[in-house]
């Protein structure tokens, strides 16, 4: 028997939730009839994953209704395993060698994915596992032309190694980032691939609507990305039916310790889903207050709802579309700043895309500039300066270090993940040079012209792909002649200091 956890809800609700899911209904239709589809509904990812905590194992189902909105016929589709890179013997361990002994807080741990088997309209595929680490899953079609579409089904078994990574199995999580086989990006007539890196976010992709339906043991509870549109409990299981439209990714965290504090405001519902923090409403007031800062700057945030989940993880945060990862040892100024700090990558990198592999600066630059900048919109602008000031001074530094060891040290930001060796220099380069250098362009051209700006790159590229010319492009257009500044900043041969 099922229990609706929502029977008060509106009538409102339940006609719109209707509506999405008839709208959804439709597109499938229409993709298995192979038809045209018009332009501004996009590809659907109908995902069933099982979570078994006897073996810490996911098995999955993906119907994925693709949509070819590329200007060429293809005849393969490729997949990103991003999983791949957790299983013994990876030649790309997501970690760093420097930080596994407190990412596997328990014993080294592997995971993996398992691709059981690909269908198309009921016929099952030959696929090849490739890429070089096994993090591609190439599946060669039919031709589908453009503007057509097809469903293609993939069956797998993900196994969560025990560790605080983005996926996998912490001391109070179950982190479940970068699950799913990804469809890659094609761009320029070929697939952007890439195996997974340690430095940076080694994950792009094209934005598209999700269909998902989580099931665990009844003990968890679990935060997404998306609406729950029907949450039921049934025979010591939980389940739970989400639906995301128009996001980056989909993420959840499932957790049997989670207590929960909520708000709202312009129609978000805002979660702050935490194992331990004493003061639970200061965070969620963060988060609250990031969202509105933000949609006032650069253009309202889109969806329906806003979680930051604590848990175990390697790093500060995690950004994924509606929900955010907080490393559950954070406190004050430091959980602060990255609650805001992973509120903004809701604008730069979930709503505007970019390709976070060859270009993070794109947005993580972006970014961490919209942490200080936060503070200043919300009238303290001692905490802006502040945070600049260290910014400035610990990019100075590391170059000045750099520069012991090397005097022709390169600070050039157009550079891809694989090129960047250590944490530091991965760091100082995206965030903090890229901080460095919108704050130049305020210093020089004034809030309100940047502000412009921003919002314009925000409308102009919302579930879209922006590129570092499309975001130069638009900046030069308010910010008159500020295209050979951000020219100097990226090729390095800016005198910083
Ligand atoms: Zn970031």
């Amino acid at each position: 028997m099922k229990k609706k956890l929502y029977m008060n809800r509106t009538l409102v609700l339940a006609i719109v939730a209707a509506l999405i899911l008839t709208l959804m209904f439709t597109m499938l239709v229409a993709c298995n009839k192979n038809q045209s589809i018009s332009d501004d509904v996009l590809s659907l990812y109908d995902i069933l994953a099982t979570f078994d905590d006897t073996t810490n194992t996911l098995t999955c189902r993906e119907e994925l209704c693709y949509i070819n909105r590329e200007s060429e016929t293809l005849t393969e589709l490729v997949f990103n395993l991003s999983p791949s890179a957790y299983r013994e013997g990876a030649k790309f361990s997501p970690f760093l060698d420097s930080e596994k002994a407190a990412v596997y807080y328990d014993d080294i741990s592997y995971g993996g994915i398992s691709i059981e088997s690909v269908n198309i309209e009921g016929a099952q595929l030959e696929f090849t596992i490739g890429g070089e680490d096994e993090n591609l899953l190439i599946v060669p079609i039919s031709a589908i032309a453009t503007g057509k579409s097809l469903n293609i089904e993939i069956c797998f078994t993900v196994t969560l190694p025990k560790c605080n990574g983005r996926m996998g199995v912490t001391n109070n999580t179950v982190n479940l980032g970068n699950f799913y086989p990804t469809l890659c990006v094609f761009e320029n007539g070929a697939y952007e691939t890439h195996p997974y890196y340690c430095l940076g976010d080694p994950f792009f992709s094209d934005s598209a609507d999700y269909l998902v339906t989580l099931e665990m043991p009844e003990a968890y509870t679990a935060v997404s990305s998306g609406v729950v549109e029907e949450s039921y409990v049934e025979n010591g299981r939980r389940t739970l039916e989400i639906n995301s439209v128009k996001t980056r990714d989909f993420a959840a965290v499932l957790s049997k310790n989670f207590k929960v504090v909520s708000d709202r405001t312009n129609g978000i519902n805002i979660n702050y889903c935490y194992i331990s923090d004493a003061s639970p409403q200061v965070a969620l007031a963060t988060a609250k207050r990031a969202i509105e800062v933000f949609s006032e700057t650069f253009g309202d945030y889109p969806y329906k709802v806003f979680n930051v989940a604590q848990t175990g993880l390697n790093s500060g945060g995690m950004e994924y579309s509606n929900l955010v990862f907080i490393n559950s040892t954070l406190k004050d100024a430091a959980l602060e700043e990255t609650i805001i700090h992973e509120t903004a990558h809701q604008w730069w990198y979930g709503v505007v895309g970019g390709n976070q592999i060859k270009n993070a600066w794109l947005d993580e630059g972006l970014t961490e500039f919209s942490t200080a900048y936060f503070f200043r919109q919300t009238n303290n602008p001692e905490r802006y300066s502040q945070i600049m000031a260290q910014t400035l001074s610990n990019y100075a530094a590391y170059v000045d270090f750099l520069k012991t060891q090397n005097p022709d040290v390169s600070s050039d930001m157009n550079r891809t993940l694989a090129d960047f060796t250590t944490q530091g220099e991965y760091v100082i380069i995206n965030y903090h040079k890229g901080a460095l250098m919108f704050a130049s362009l305020l210093d020089m051209y004034g809030e309100k012209k940047l502000n412009k700006a921003l919002n314009t790159y925000f409308n102009d590229n919302s579930y879209q792909i922006a590129t570092p010319q499309k975001l130069i492009d638009v900046l030069n257009t308010y910010c008159k002649g500020s295209d050979s500044l951000i020219q100097s900043w990226l090729d390095g041969t800016i005198i910083i200091g």
